[in-house]
């Protein structure tokens, strides 16, 4: 009988488990899907993802605070939309692969003269030295990364195309979207360049630059069985680039679809009947973090609880790797609960290394941790995956290595962490 109870439950153990990245890999798989449209600013892709998730908060029993599982705020924004085009001396080029328009960018349709500007150094006189000699509105200038700040930090002012060398990945950031600039730079793999010279730069794409985009948090908690009024709480952003046009999007599998899953994964776990710890927990997934902590700002500036009743908060961003363990940011700053969540990786065996870092404001627990709530970031480290705000950051190539570990540590933290609150 003894034998028979042990076996049942190392099988139900077994299946818990399975099914834990089968759910992460389907929510992954659904957030990075061309119609999720990269979950950000052009063709409501944040509001597609907002709505699924909270379709799944509502099936796995999440609550709402106030019947309401959104907090909707608002941001600015500057989008590129339509067909985007940039035509070299007759030939097109493909979006995404081989250029990128940063998001400041004013819609266009012009053709340029191109400027080289090959040298390794660009001071501010020099820089005025070139508007005084040339009509720089006519031209493009062309040139190497490290003349990168010089056009992006709106100093030259100019028409830009940056190229870019094959090493190189075609990063895109929608932070520096915020404002509309008056002068496009462009990013460009030198090998799409046309051999024998550049004649023309034929520039055309649509912009909008919406100053109040309203957008929204999801948020839902279970209720503790022994203090329900303190709070523990996950949180992470579902937002991402967004679309560059009606072509390109960007999946952010790893960014930040994967700690979305996990905070989605661990609400459904604790959701469970029987499975809620004696603290509440709150789940909190975030929009505008791309545009620069927006959501989680508005969020700590709003909370829909006070933040004093938040007894430990773990942000999760960008945990698809984990060959080489997590890194667990304001480490130094909570002793003891970096040491518990060390403590139960080594008794159970779970990820290769539980690093410490110290404070940075690098991530959605910032705002949190700025009004005092005890907060930590964690992120998974290993070579396996590098793909970061590139067009291929992608669900099927996710590896998720630590996972499943990183799941357990943080189930087991929770029920460490609530057991503690009387010692
Ligand atoms: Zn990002």
């Amino acid at each position: 009988m003894r034998a028979w109870i042990f076996v049942l439950f190392a099988f139900l153990g077994s299946t818990g488990w399975s099914q834990d990245i089968t759910y992460a890999r389907d929510i992954l798989d659904k957030l990075t899907s061309p119609g999720m449209h990269g979950r950000g600013y052009y063709k409501k892709g944040d509001k597609k993802a907002a709505r699924f998730i909270k379709r799944e908060f509502r099936k796995n029993g999440i609550h709402a605070f106030e019947g309401n599982y959104f907090q909707k705020f608002d941001l600015p924004i500057n989008t590129i939309r339509g067909r985007v085009e940039l035509t070299i001396n007759n030939r097109k080029l493909d979006p995404g692969q081989d250029f990128l328009i940063a998001a400041f960018s004013p819609g266009m349709h012009r053709t340029f003269t191109p400027l080289w500007l090959t040298g390794d150094s660009l001071d501010a006189a020099s820089a005025e030295h070139l508007h005084e000699k040339y009509d720089l509105s006519e031209r493009i200038i062309i040139t190497g990364s490290h003349h990168k700040k010089l056009t992006r930090g709106n100093y030259l002012n100019a028409h830009a195309i940056i190229l870019k060398d094959e090493e190189e990945p075609l990063w895109w950031h929608v932070s520096n979207g915020r404002e509309q600039a008056d002068h496009v730079v462009i990013d460009l793999k030198k090998d799409a360049l046309p051999e024998g010279g550049v004649e023309s730069v034929e520039v055309r794409y649509r912009s909008r630059y919406i100053e109040k985009y309203r957008t929204q948090n999801v948020i839902g908690f279970i209720k503790g069985h022994a203090e329900p009024d303190s709070f523990l709480v996950f949180t992470a952003h579902y937002d991402h680039l967004g679309r560059m046009g009606k072509e390109t999007y960007f999946p952010g599998a790893n960014d930040n679809a994967s700690g979305t899953a996990m905070v989605m994964d661990l609400a459904r776990f604790f959701g469970e009947p029987g499975n809620a710890p004696a603290y509440s927990v709150a789940f909190m997934l975030f929009a505008g973090e791309e545009a620069g902590l927006e959501g989680s700002r508005y969020c700590a500036d709003n909370p829909p609880f006070p933040l004093s009743r938040i007894k430990f908060l773990i942000n999760l961003d960008m945990i698809g790797t984990g060959s080489e363990g997590i890194t667990v940011v304001n480490g130094t700053v909570f002793k003891k609960a970096f040491g518990c969540l060390q403590r139960i990786n080594k008794d159970k065996g779970y990820l290769a290394e539980v690093k410490v870092r110290d404070e940075s404001c690098n991530s959605d627990h910032c705002p949190f941790y700025q009004k005092g709530v005890p907060s930590v970031f964690i992120y998974t480290r290993g070579k396996e995956y590098s793909e970061y705000h590139t067009i291929t950051d992608m669900a099927e190539d996710l590896p998720l290595t630590g996972y499943e570990d990183l799941f357990g540590l943080l189930v087991d933290f929770v029920h460490s962490f609530a057991e503690g609150r009387k010692k």
